[in-house]
């Protein structure tokens, strides 16, 4: 059977320029199987390339489960899954696309990505929200009870605010160990925040098993 190339983003604490400062030295901790929990072992790496001030490519790291026999990449949170872009980029791109309604050029122009490439965000996105929008608010309130008020007049508002308000009440539950609001999107999404929609994009990480995963 072909196995898939899956991803697993690890909190790596890191920016780019610390990261690729490390090279081929970078080294991701122990990391535990998606499919079946067991520790996995080292299994090389390949170069990925990361569009930013000055492209550069970096090292990622795969692992392998002996039990599943299957290898999973580990993506730094600062990337998503298929995306040459830091997830920082995407996130603003698509709050000033959606939040501030500024035309996708100016956006494109403003981060230095291609247009073609911001509206593939913001149509990713669109297509995701409210699976997305569902998903954040069951996050939210699993990190605290309290109802989480939405006023976005459509999905794709509505996923950012839900966003937002797991980012907080993850923060103040579990403080400063939880990564910048983007970084947190790419974690507990596993990578998959702007995924197709072949499997649920937030399906492996949501909940319970993503906070074992934040200490
Ligand atoms: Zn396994």
């Amino acid at each position: 059977m072909q196995s898939h190339p899956l991803s697993i983003v690890w909190q790596c604490g890191l920016d780019v320029s610390a990261y690729l400062a490390l090279g081929q030295q970078i080294e991701v901790g122990e990391q535990a199987c998606p499919e079946c929990g067991q520790r996995l072992g080292g299994w090389g790496g390949y170069w990925r390339w990361l569009r930013g001030p000055g492209t550069a490519r970096l090292w990622i790291r795969r692992q392998r489960c002996a039990l599943c026999r299957r290898s999973h990449a580990v993506l730094p949170d600062f990337l998503l899954e298929h995306r040459l872009d830091e997830v920082q980029v995407i996130g603003q791109a698509l709050v000033l696309s959606i939040s501030t309604g500024l035309g996708m050029r100016p956006i494109a122009e403003r981060l230095g990505v291609p247009m073609t490439t911001a509206r593939d965000w913001r149509r990713r996105f669109q297509v995701n929200a409210l699976v997305l929008a569902t998903l954040l608010v069951a996050l939210a309130v699993r990190l605290d009870p309290a109802p989480v008020l939405l006023s976005g007049t459509d999905h794709e508002h509505a996923a950012l605010e839900a966003l937002g308000a797991s980012w907080q009440r993850a923060r103040t539950r579990f403080g400063g160990g939880v990564p910048e609001l983007w970084c947190f999107w790419s974690l507990i999404s596993g990578g998959r925040a702007l995924g197709t929609n072949r499997s649920p994009p937030y399906a492996p990480r949501t909940g319970v098993d993503w906070m074992v995963l934040i200490r």
